[in-house]
């Protein structure tokens, strides 16, 4: 009964998937206004619903948002990195038709043989450098990768697993990240070096604890 009615829908009004779409995505700003917490000016904390404590049906939604917005780039697989990326890239991955999802480790487990590809990366929250790795069985050149990460800010995050992309002889055919903070430059960089970029919210500020978006 509702499915019949969601067509009709569909049919008389086809702005109205679009706005469903957007309510989920208006839903994950009204979350970062009501749960996120500001450290200073430069950094958003949203620990209690996207990257400790989880909110699923909101990251489900995240992931279909993706799905939608990449539907017709070609993806093969999806690539985040440790630990932040895992739960949108997994639901994106999931919405995209359950695409394989790689993630990037920080640290090197025993199980880890050398063959892999490792690429350095700043971390904008700690300031430090570390190395990002793949092993060289998931990622291969006829993959074509979709990024996937919690977070846009300076770009570097992303242009890591870029190299990884590129060391592998793979294509990357777009990058998504569900928080943008769009002064800090990462998405200018990205798609001045060609790719496409997505973020699902875009943050222009955060200014005496007050969070803008675009
Ligand atoms: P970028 O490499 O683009 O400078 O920063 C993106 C990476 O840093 C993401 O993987 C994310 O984990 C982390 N990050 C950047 N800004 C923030 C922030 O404001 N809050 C949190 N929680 N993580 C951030």
């Amino acid at each position: 009964m509702i499915v019949s009615k969601m067509c009709f829908l569909w049919g008389r009004y086809p702005h109205f998937l679009m706005v469903v779409q957007g309510l989920a995505m208006d839903r994950l700003k009204e979350k970062i206004l009501t749960d996120g917490y500001v450290i200073g000016s430069e950094i958003l904390k949203v620990d209690s619903f996207l990257n400790h404590q989880i909110d699923v049906e909101l990251t489900l939604e995240v992931g279909k948002e993706f799905a939608r917005l990449f539907k017709d780039s070609g993806a093969t697989k999806i690539l985040t990195v440790e630990t932040s990326g895992i739960p949108a890239a997994y639901a994106t991955a999931l919405a995209m038709g359950n695409l394989p999802l790689v993630f990037a480790k920080k640290t090197v487990p025993s199980t880890m043989t050398d063959n892999t590809y490792m690429a350095p990366v700043k971390s904008f929250t700690k300031g430090t450098l570390s190395a990002i790795r793949v092993a060289a069985d998931y990622l291969k050149k006829e993959d074509k990768v979709l990024i996937i990460d919690d977070f846009l800010a300076t770009g570097q995050a992303s242009l890591g697993l870029l190299d990884l992309v590129r060391q592998a002889g793979a294509k990357c055919v777009g990058i998504g990240t569900v928080i943008e903070k769009e002064w800090q430059g990462g998405h200018r960089r990205l798609e001045e070096l060609g790719y496409r970029v997505e973020s699902l919210a875009i943050i222009t500020s955060i200014e005496d604890g007050v969070v803008k978006f675009k």
